[in-house]
């Protein structure tokens, strides 16, 4: 049986996401953004909290920690490389390690660039991918802590994954990412039709995450850097992907 995964909208725009394994009863939580939506969830499901998974350091994805944990004494896990600037890990795992949630297991590994030490955990027998402010539903997380060809380098990971993956990403940007995505690569029609479905799932307040990689590998120019069609498009034929992803960025930058 697959995870049981829950998507929990929580403060303003993050997402915070419960993996369920039913064969085991193992509940686990990736980031904690904010503990009442969080808590909420896992009562009205039911469940009690084994693990928690943590992305990367920034605020509003490990704010509602200790609200969790006073409620749900569970295992906190993180990238060890990380450790000094995370709340305090239970498992520290490094890049490469596995990782389970009941039967279900995973890998964690690093995609730096956002942050130094920002992780994703990927699931293949669930075919879920947790990627926070790496990976975004048509976007991808702003370059804070590492240079653009490394934030080139971990996204480059994900378009190894099977296309029918899920990617679990850590905030409701897409709407805005759509529209500079049409600025950059505007005649690309996979493009134009996720933009109008984007639109309309807003308008009724529907999350847009999670995504579909396959998706993403079709209109997410983040993850197209390396392709002669966004090349062509910004007039960069020939070009290495390292010097078009960071062309790509720093007009989102500005955009
Ligand atoms: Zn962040
Ligand atoms: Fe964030």
């Amino acid at each position: 049986m697959p995870l049981e995964i829950l998507t929990i909208p929580c403060l303003q725009d993050n997402y915070a996401f419960l993996a369920h394994d039913p064969e085991t009863g193992t509940t686990a939580l990736v980031d904690i953004p904010e503990a009442a939506p969080i808590l909420a969830a896992l009562e009205d499901k039911g469940w009690s909290l084994d693990l928690i998974l943590i992305t990367h350091h920034h605020w509003d994805h490990v704010e509602g920690l200790d609200g969790v944990l006073a409620k749900h004494p569970a295992k906190v896990v993180g990238n060890a490389a990380d450790k000094d600037r995370l709340p305090k890990l239970d498992v520290a795992l490094s890049d490469g390690d596995r990782l389970s949630i009941g039967n279900e297991t995973g890998v964690m590994f690093d995609v730096s660039g956002h942050t130094i030490g920002h992780v994703a955990f990927h699931f293949p027998a669930a075919k879920a991918v947790f990627t926070a402010d790496s990976l975004m539903a048509l976007g991808c997380g702003r370059v804070f802590e590492g240079t653009m060809p490394q934030m080139w380098e971990s996204l480059s990971k994900f378009t190894t994954l099977p296309g029918d993956t899920v990617v679990y990403s850590g905030h409701e940007y897409t709407a805005s990412n759509a529209k500079f995505a049409l600025s950059v690569d505007p005649d690309n029609l996979a493009l134009q039709k996720r933009a109008e479905q984007i639109d309309a799932a807003r308008k009724t307040g529907t999350p847009t995450v999670p995504s579909i990689l396959s998706d993403e590998l079709a209109t997410n120019p983040f993850l197209r850097a390396h392709t002669a069609e966004l090349a062509a498009a910004l007039g960069m034929q020939g070009t290495d992907p390292k010097e078009v992803f960071t062309e790509t960025r720093t007009r989102k930058d500005n955009f």
